[in-house]
């Protein structure tokens, strides 16, 4: 059999040609060329399966969908608390090379847009390095996020920088509250540079799937930021990934996004998948025309809206029963699924029916998937208080879904033939 996906990607794409208008970015000259008609969109799972329709090996520049992956390097190298003395995370309601910058702290508002992400930049690698180190440094983190060696487009960088006043202004003007560290000029070459790192729809899905893998490239195996870095970035980017339009995307699309000028569009959903498209012409606020047809119609079609999360705690206890263990009366209470929060509360709900006394419980986790830290906490807990009640506790857990706690109470161990 062959897997539907790419068929489907293949159907999205031709229900997506149309011509829907839209401008190419022509204050960067070299953008203005790019071909009108090209079209790609591919996606990534977190264990590395890429699927793709249309261009998708085409390169283009990645321009501002870099902008999360360095805020994510910066998070890594300094710390949540020293990027936040620089760059705030409140949205700006302004366009992406406005000076934004907060009144009373004068950090630019957020790393999403131009003069955040210049001052981003200037916070990767050590303040010694000159323009091309720090350059080096943030093409080597992108390249692991892709799993490949990424390159410039050396035409577009010089088309940039023919045209990059604006943004020259912006690192001047961020210098002078003590935000932007180092030489403005060499920030914004920097910058540049980074924006004009060249990229394909593919990549754009990898990159993304490293991002819903917690911080860890599907491919390569090698973690590029921590999970708590991702969550950050993710963050930022619901609230301020695509341009002027984030709240309309957010409620529409429902999946933390980035776009950029070049056309494309970067969409991660955690967990779930990286997502990619690209397309040049934009509409009014930026966003790539058909990029945004794609995945309103990938989040409709497959469910991928972040809010849309169904309950699922009333399945988490499979079966609660009678159970005969070396003579003894038991009662066994198998769970299944995943457990975290609202899973393990309704475990916590279903022992409290428990009659207290001497008989052992046997706790099934065999067809468990995966414990979460706060499930593991609770379920732990649980298994403390039953012990406290009288019961003895036996716990089945083939997948070692449910380690021991580090000291107190240690229930027995028994594998699924022993009962
Ligand atoms: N290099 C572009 C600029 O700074 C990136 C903008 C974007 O993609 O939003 O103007």
């Amino acid at each position: 059999m062959r897997t539907p996906v790419p068929d489907y990607l293949e159907q999205v794409l031709t229900e997506c040609h149309g011509d829907e208008g839209g401008e190419r970015a022509d204050y960067i000259p070299e953008l203005a060329q790019a071909p009108l008609d090209r079209l790609a969109v591919a996606l990534c799972t977190p264990d590395g399966t890429l699927y793709s329709a249309g261009d998708a090996d085409v390169e283009f520049t990645i321009q501002s969908a870099s902008k999360p992956f360095v805020y994510a390097l910066a998070l890594e190298e300094r710390g949540w608390k020293d990027v936040y003395s620089h760059v705030g995370t409140e949205p700006s309601g302004e366009a992406f090379n406005e000076i934004s910058l907060e009144p009373e702290s004068g950090r630019p508002r957020n790393p999403m847009i131009n003069i955040g992400a210049i001052t981003t930049h200037s916070l990767v690698g050590s303040p010694e390095l000159d323009a091309d180190e720090r350059f080096e440094h943030v093409r080597a983190g992108l390249s692991a996020f892709a799993g490949r060696e990424l390159a410039v487009d050396e035409a577009v960088f010089a088309s940039e920088m023919e045209t990059a006043d604006r943004n020259r202004s912006l690192a001047y003007m961020v210098r002078t509250t003590g935000a932007l560290i180092g030489d403005p000029l060499d920030q914004v070459e920097g910058y540049t540079r980074q924006c004009s790192i060249a990229v394909t729809t593919a990549d754009l899905a990898m990159m993304g799937a490293t991002l819903a893998n917690a911080g860890v490239n599907p491919i390569s195996g090698k973690r590029v930021v921590s999970p708590l870095v991702v969550r950050q970035v993710l963050s930022v980017m619901t609230t301020c990934g695509m341009y002027d339009a984030a709240g309309d995307w957010i409620s529409a699309v429902g999946i933390p996004a980035k776009s950029g000028v070049s056309g494309c569009i970067l969409g991660v959903l955690p967990g779930q998948v990286g997502i990619g498209t690209f397309s040049p012409a934009l509409d009014s606020v930026g966003n790539s025309v058909r990029g945004v047809q794609i995945c309103q119609r990938l989040s409709d079609d497959m469910g991928l809206h972040l809010m849309g999360a169904v309950p699922s705690g009333q399945h988490t206890v499979r079966d609660i029963g009678p159970l005969t263990l070396d003579g003894r009366e038991a009662t066994r209470v198998q769970l299944q699924g995943v457990v975290r929060f609202s899973e393990a509360e309704r475990v916590m709900r279903a022992l409290t029916e428990l009659p207290e006394g001497p008989d052992p419980v046997v706790l099934d986790l065999s067809r468990v998937a995966q414990v979460d830290q706060v499930g593991r906490r609770m379920l732990l807990e649980g298994v403390r208080r039953l012990h406290l009640d009288g019961h003895d506790i036996a716990i089945v857990d083939p997948e070692d879904a449910l380690p021991d706690p580090d000291e107190g109470y240690r229930p027995t161990r028994l594998s699924l033939g022993e009962l």
